[in-house]
This record gives C-alpha cells, sequence and structure tokens, in this order.
C-alpha cells in the first residue's frame, strides 16, 4: 500500500490527492516536494505528451526517471497514457483529483486561462494552483470569478514565489505601517542549466527590452542559446510586468504603481548571483518611515520557494473549497497553511 495515511490526536484524515500538470523544471520539483509530506499525495502528473495516474500514489522518481529518459510520464508502466490532449483526457477522465497544481507554461500569455475554462467545462469540482507570473495573466483569471465560483472550483492565483511568498510576506510587513509607500521585490535565480527550466527563462526573456510574450515564445532553443551566449548566461530583469501589484492593490494594501519587480537570473550557476527580497517602506501611526526586509536564505532554490507555497495554499485553497468557498483567491489575501 503505497498510500499515505494522516493521523491526527484525535482522527484520521485521508491525504489531499494532487495532480501536477505541466512536468518540467518546477512540475518536477514539486514532485520532489510531495514524496516527503504526509497530509498530501501525487495521484496524477502530465506533460505536454501524456499523463500517468495512480490512486494510490506515484512515485515521483519513476516519473521524472520516464520524463527525463523517454520525454514522458506517459510511457510510464501501468499507470501511463500518451495523448496530446494529457491535460483535457486527464480531467475528463473518472480519476479523484482533489486539486492541482498548474506548472504550466504560460505561453502564449492566455493558456492558463484557457486551462481554467477547460477545468470550468468539465464539471470537475476542486482546488487550482497556479505560479503564474504577469499582471495582464492574473487579471485574465480575476475576470473568471463567476464561471469558476459557479463550477465549485477554488482557484489560489500567484502562488508561486513572485508572485507569492514575497507577496504574501509584503502583506503581513505591511501590518506595521498606516501608510505604505513602496514595495520592492529584488529576486536572484541560480540554476545550473537553462534546459531545465524552459518556460521560465523563455518568460523572463519576455520582459527583456525589444522583446514581447510572442516573440520570446517563438524563439527556437538555438535562439536562446545564442542570447544567453551574449549575456554570458545572466539575464538582468527590471520593471518588471508581474501581477505582485494588482494582488497588492486588489488586497488594499498599496495602488500598483507602488510596487515594483526585478532580479537577475544566471542560467549558468545553481548559486544565487544576490539575494531574494522583498522591501516595505511605509510610515507608523507615530509619523516615523521605516522599510522592512524579508530575504530568502540563499541556499534555498527557486523550485523551493515556488513549489512550498504553491502547496501551502493548495491546502488553503483546500479548507476554503470545504467550506464551500469557490472563485478566485490570491496569495495577498489568503494565509498559506503549512502542509506536513
Ligand atoms: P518547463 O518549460 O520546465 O516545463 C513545462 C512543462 O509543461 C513541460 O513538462 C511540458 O511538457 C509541459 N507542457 C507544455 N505544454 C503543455 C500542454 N499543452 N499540456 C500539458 N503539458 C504541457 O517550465 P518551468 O520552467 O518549470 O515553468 C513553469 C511555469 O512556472 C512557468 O510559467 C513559469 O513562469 C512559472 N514560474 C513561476 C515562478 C513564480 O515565482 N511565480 C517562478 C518560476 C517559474
Amino acid at each position: 500500500m503505497n498510500a499515505k495515511q494522516v493521523t491526527g490526536s484525535t482522527n484520521f484524515q485521508a491525504p489531499v490527492r494532487v495532480g501536477v500538470l505541466g512536468f518540467g523544471g518546477l512540475g518536477q520539483a514539486a514532485a520532489r516536494v510531495l514524496s516527503l509530506k504526509q497530509e498530501m499525495i501525487l495521484v496524477a502528473a502530465a506533460d505536454k505528451q501524456g499523463y500517468a495516474y495512480a490512486g494510490d500514489g506515484l512515485n515521483a522518481q519513476e516519473c521524472i526517471a520516464a520524463y527525463q529518459s523517454q520525454g514522458s510520464v506517459g510511457y510510464l508502466e501501468p499507470t501511463g497514457t500518451l495523448t496530446n490532449f494529457s491535460i483535457q483526457d486527464l480531467i475528463e477522465s473518472p480519476h479523484h483529483v482533489d486539486g492541482y497544481f498548474l506548472a504550466l507554461p504560460n505561453l502564449p500569455n492566455n493558456f492558463i486561462a484557457s486551462v481554467a475554462q477547460q477545468f470550468i467545462e468539465s464539471g470537475w469540482r476542486g482546488v487550482l494552483v497556479d505560479a503564474i507570473k504577469r499582471t495582464s495573466a492574473v487579471e485574465q483569471l480575476l475576470g473568471m470569478k463567476e464561471e469558476l465560483q459557479a463550477a465549485g472550483i477554488t482557484y489560489m492565483t500567484g502562488c508561486g514565489a513572485t508572485p507569492g511568498l514575497l507577496t504574501a510576506a509584503a502583506a503581513l510587513a505591511a501590518q506595521s505601517y498606516t501608510e505604505i509607500h513602496r514595495v520592492e521585490i529584488t529576486f536572484g535565480v541560480g540554476i545550473a542549466n537553462w534546459e531545465a527550466y524552459r518556460a521560465t527563462i523563455r518568460e523572463d526573456i519576455a520582459h527583456m527590452p525589444g522583446f514581447t510574450v510572442e516573440t520570446a515564445r517563438a524563439m527556437t532553443d538555438a535562439q536562446v542559446e545564442a542570447l544567453l551566449d551574449k549575456t554570458h548566461g545572466v539575464l538582468t530583469l527590471e520593471n518588471m510586468e508581474h501581477a505582485d501589484d494588482v494582488m497588492l492593490e486588489l488586497a488594499g494594501i498599496v495602488d500598483r504603481d507602488r510596487v515594483t519587480v526585478g532580479g537577475v537570473v544566471d542560467t549558468r550557476n545553481p548559486k544565487k548571483p544576490l539575494s531574494t527580497n522583498v522591501k516595505i517602506t511605509g510610515r507608523t501611526f507615530e509619523g516615523k518611515i521605516s522599510t522592512h526586509t524579508f530575504t530568502l536564505g540563499d541556499e534555498t532554490s527557486m523550485a523551493a520557494n515556488v513549489c512550498g507555497p504553491a502547496f501551502g495554499y493548495l491546502k488553503a485553497g483546500q479548507q476554503l473549497h470545504q467550506r464551500g468557498m469557490y472563485g478566485i483567491f490570491t496569495a495577498a489575501e489568503i494565509m498559506p497553511q503549512f502542509v506536513r
């Protein structure tokens, strides 16, 4: 028996059955995170060419091995299915999944919204979590609030690192002030090679001067490599269109034009080029102007800082769903719950 069982002091609770859509850098990290948890179990994983489902739990290492050696989790025996419509086929199957983490590329910029639409149309009910980044992408999802509500879906958006963990930290830090002046997010990402996180790197390139989501999406791998050769593997990003702004505005904390996001990504060295941090500046009730700084440990990887919060928000979303609270929520308005 693979299934994990969680025992509390008085009651026994079945683990939350989780699916991971997208099995690239973040999807694989998500599977590894889940393998260390008791309250959640990985039952489904999907990539572009197929999906795997096992009611009593998928083995993360086996999924990763199949994906890396054969290109898809669909090759897994006997749990895999090869299909070019993996998301559609998985969500329309009778399989039991309580919540999904969408570790998918948002290329084009409405891709995740179109996946949310597929869930709405399928009649599936449960919790969805994304780690989406662009303001315009989060706004599309926010516009689907009523449809999500009517479908019985609790959708948690912007629940990675930034937006996500750092946005939530800003929301918490704001409590010391009566007036918020500025929220400044600066991230440092170090990865050994860009191929491990192709979508993340393409989406980052889309923020560079002279590029758009569409031009970055259309780049071949060789063109991405040529660009990275010119910059010695380093991408420096400023004034990014990041949804931390709309999320903090919606939560009533600060106007979006006072939120800035930028960072440095080194695609050739797992060491972070700088320490990821968020600075929250405001005025206290006594008239003092101050800045809180929340800095992530340099040893924590991008994957750790995205997947941890994503599942923390999935757990929070599950609690909302059980209370009949459907619709869409952001990382700035709900506290993530720690997953044991
Ligand atoms: P990746 O390129 O490594 O992997 C993408 C995966 O999605 C692949 O397994 C691919 O097969 C699968 N996929 C693509 N199209 C599909 C389809 N139509 N159906 C099913 N599967 C499909 O991606 P990544 O670098 O892990 O990034 C995933 C997302 O996470 C990106 O959108 C990125 O921007 C986001 N991200 C967010 C944060 C944050 O802090 N919020 C940080 C990093 C990355």
